[in-house]
């Protein structure tokens, strides 16, 4: 018996002990139509029905196995146990009510890892299986002999992503051409991920000004918009001030009064700080 070290074990009794062994020389992928998780898919087998599959996948790319792999589960029909003592490994993976739609990419990326798990285990040649007994990975529609009863399992959707996607992933990873996200930290990190580890993250010792009070740790993004805010009001303060000093040049030696000197100089700051705030605004503008 072979339990997958990226599944939780839960074992299905009495089908483990009684049913025979195998040589596992395919893999075979179904949709559930449920959207269940792998303890929900274990419950249903447990409890509802005599058939099986090895494997269990919940949408979040969780996995359950059930039965050993060097074991017969019952779940393709005439793959399952072939006289020979070769069968197929089975995998059920959770699906909407009508099995159409596609697999998460938690789901996809759970299956490249098992598919090539297989491979090194148990040897299973890195092809799609040419006729029903031919060693290789399918899906259970592929051949009527796995699939008596015509099921559309596992979906088109998903049919397209074996093709696409899944089966080229199994084999890219089985060879090396990629890793496995879980031995590469950055694999599978997004733009927005990069920015929260940067900027988001809460340990910069706050400013001078702030630094006795509750919040002692900013994340830098907080200083990135003080610092433009600040500058802002600078940039304003600056402008009102340039326009008050020119304006109170120009008066003078005339003859105006005091109560003109204030008025015209109020009116040549307001110009000034609303042009600060055109010119700002327009830059921002440009940049976003
Ligand atoms: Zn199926």
């Amino acid at each position: 018996m072979a339990w997958y070290p990226g599944a939780k074990k839960m074992e299905l009794q009495p089908e483990s002990d009684d049913q025979p062994a195998i040589r596992p020389t395919q893999f075979i992928l179904h949709s559930i139509v449920a959207p269940w998780t792998p303890q929900r898919t274990y419950e249903y087998w447990r409890d509802s029905t005599n058939l099986e599959s090895h494997f269990g996948l919940g949408y979040d790319g969780s996995l359950g196995q059930f039965i050993g792999t060097e074991t017969r589960a019952d779940a393709n029909a005439a793959a399952n146990r072939r006289a020979d003592g070769t069968g197929a490994v089975s995998l059920e993976s959770a699906s909407n009510l009508q099995a159409s739609d596609p697999w998460t990419p938690a789901q996809v990326e759970a299956l490249v890892q098992l598919g090539a798990w297989l491979h090194e285990k148990h040897g299973i040649p890195l092809r799609i299986c040419r006729t029903a007994d031919d060693p290789g990975y399918g899906y259970h529609r592929l051949f009527n002999a796995w699939n008596p009863s015509a099921h559309s399992c596992p979906g088109d959707a998903r049919v397209k992503q074996f093709k696409e996607v899944v089966f080229p992933g199994i084999v890219a990873r089985a060879t090396g051409k990629t890793t496995n996200p879980e031995e590469d930290p950055m694999a599978g990190m997004t733009k927005q991920d990069v920015h929260n580890a940067v900027w988001r993250i809460d340990d910069v010792p706050a400013g001078s000004t702030e630094a006795n009070k509750a919040n002692t740790t900013w994340v830098p993004e907080t200083f990135l918009r003080g610092t433009f805010e600040n500058t802002v009001k600078i940039l304003t303060m600056e402008a009102a001030q340039s326009a008050a000093i020119s304006k109170l040049a120009q008066l003078i030696g005339s003859d105006v009064d005091t109560d003109q000197v204030v008025a015209a100089v109020q009116r040549a700051i307001a110009d000034a700080v609303i042009k600060v705030s055109v010119d700002i605004n327009s830059t921002q503008n440009q940049e976003s």
